[in-house]
């Protein structure tokens, strides 16, 4: 009887803690650029004011309407979209699914994870772009035109290499990327497995070939789909601690400023670097060296 009783606690207790759970969970992290949206080649038609930027501001928001469909179709229960090009003002709300909620504008310290935390169960990158220096890449670049190369504990990587990083220090897997082949590539260094959506063909840096927006889409919703149910494949891929960060300036005069901040010391000419234990500090004086420093 004695035991029953217990038996029958034990059931009562693992019951609450059921109940305590929010029923199947997933919540799914999207970081949206531009440079890697179907039809972007020029980077007039991804700055504001430009004369096509408000054509392509609404393809890049059917791409991220169409992972966010795919998300649902998955089970998210929770989606949060940061955008993450230039301004971070581009994605117009009013036209976003639900049940999506945007971050966007500047300043954000964790610039294009904005909004990540432990809670998330996966990450998206919509319209990424092949880093600096890339011969073939639509647009490649890293950060801004300010950076040549960034070197994360001596590995070259591009946006999607850092905040692929940044999500797994948290412990949140990526599981897909969007954009031209040297994007998907240069991702797939860090992260093999993941689903990759390639929406054009880069030819050079300044060129493509790319699928028609409305079969894009129909990809990219079918791809956050596939690759958020097998979601358990995939682990974080976390930094090794403690992180070097070596920042290659394009210019001399940079690295003139970034060597006044302390822990940042210089390399060579266009070159600095620092170390830190907690990799999400480092990342966010990444973005400081990149997106603030000015040489006047
Ligand atoms: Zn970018």
């Amino acid at each position: 009887m004695k035991n029953a009783l217990a038996l029958l606690c034990a059931f009562a207790l693992s019951l609450a803690a059921l109940a305590q759970q929010p029923a199947n969970k997933l919540k799914v992290f999207i970081s949206v650029d531009m440079e890697g949206v179907s039809g972007v080649v020029s980077n007039d038609q991804t700055a504001a004011g430009g004369p096509d930027y408000n054509r392509f501001r609404r393809i890049m928001t059917e791409e991220t309407n169409a992972a966010i469909d795919g998300a649902i179709a998955a089970g998210a229960t929770e989606v949060v979209v940061n955008d993450s090009h230039g301004s971070m003002r581009n994605l117009q709300i009013e036209e976003l699914h639900a049940p999506a909620e945007l971050i966007s504008s500047s300043i954000k310290p964790m610039g294009m994870m904005q909004g990540i935390d432990a809670s998330f169960d996966a990450v998206i990158f919509v319209g990424y772009h092949a880093k600096a220096g890339s011969a073939v890449g639509v647009l490649a670049h890293t950060g801004t035109g300010t950076i040549a190369d960034v070197r994360i504990n001596g590995h070259s990587v591009g946006e999607a290499g850092m905040n692929t990083l940044a999500a797994g220090a948290l412990g949140v897997p990526v599981v897909m990327i969007t954009g031209d082949q040297a994007a998907i590539a240069q991702a797939r260094e860090l992260a093999p497995k993941i689903e990759g959506v390639q929406v054009k063909e880069a030819i050079g840096t300044t060129a493509a070939r790319s699928l028609r927006p409305a079969e894009a889409a129909a990809r990219i919703r079918a791809a956050a789909e596939r690759a958020l149910k097998r979601r358990t494949e995939f682990q974080p891929v976390r930094p090794t601690t403690p992180t070097t960060f070596e920042v290659a300036f394009t210019q001399t005069v940079l690295a003139d400023v970034a060597e006044q901040i302390p822990t940042v010391k210089r390399v060579d000419a266009r070159t600095v670097n620092y170390s830190t234990p907690d990799y999400l500090q480092g990342y966010r004086l990444l973005r400081v060296l990149y997106r603030y420093l000015r040489a006047d």
